[in-house]
């Protein structure tokens, strides 16, 4: 019983210590304690440590966002029917890719995307279609309305408080393009690239729909950022 506690202080200070070299000397890519910079590679748990803390520090999420490609502008206040946000982002479509439209966001779900894009997205279209994404199709992010497809009296949406995006698809610079309606089905590239897409936004978003999920999204990725991570 004794050597059992002794094992488990001794794993203890271990697992400590080496969490605060690695914080302390790592670099910045691999400390949890460092900015999130969302150039820099996706680092299992690392990553998902600083996403953690972009949805709870404004500030960190921020700093995070300006190292991204997207031109984001700070919104103080928003409001949609009775739904009211304050320091969202206003995101330009004109980037690299371009979004078919600007869209507000909630800063982490900005940050998110960010790294989706870079880390997810563009490695899929080269593996895949052999070309480079150039523009992405999304259907919105902020609407004041419960969640689709569960009756009236269903929670508010994440879409309430634009922490959600829905994305129908993407065109490459070759300019073929992968639909979520007309090619998650398929069997070919397009399809490929979809699923690609899709099983690496589950590394990133704690919540990602597909068409598999229900008929409500058989045209379209939802991904936001509520609770558990769920992905179908
Ligand atoms: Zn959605």
């Amino acid at each position: 019983m004794r050597r059992a506690t002794l094992t488990a202080i001794t794993l203890a200070v271990l697992v400590a210590g080496g969490g605060y070299l690695a914080g302390r000397f790592a670099p910045p890519r691999y400390s949890p304690l460092a900015p999130l910079d969302v150039r820099d590679d996706v680092v299992p748990l690392v990553t998902a440590v600083k996403l953690a803390r972009a949805r709870t520090d404004l500030d960190y999420c921020r700093r995070a966002l300006a190292t991204s490609a997207f031109k984001a502008t700070p919104v103080a206040e928003i409001s949609s029917k009775q739904c009211v946000l304050h320091d969202v982002e206003r995101i330009a479509a004109d980037r690299s890719p371009a979004f078919n439209a600007g869209f507000i966001a909630t800063c982490p779900l900005a940050v998110d995307l960010a790294l989706f894009v870079d880390h997810v997205v563009q490695l899929a279209a080269q593996r895949d279609m052999h070309s480079d994404v150039a523009r992405i199709d999304q259907l919105g992010t902020f609407a004041c309305r419960p969640i689709v497809g569960e009756g009236p009296t269903a929670e508010l949406s994440q879409h309430a408080s634009a922490n959600a995006i829905d994305i129908a698809g993407f065109t490459f610079a070759d300019g073929e393009k992968a639909m979520v309606a007309a090619d998650w089905q398929g069997d070919d590239a397009k399809a490929r690239f979809l699923h690609d897409v899709h099983d690496g936004a589950c590394g990133i978003f704690p919540v990602v729909l597909s068409p598999d999920f229900n008929a409500a999204h058989r045209n379209h990725f939802h991904f936001d950022l509520s609770g558990f991570h769920f992905g179908r």
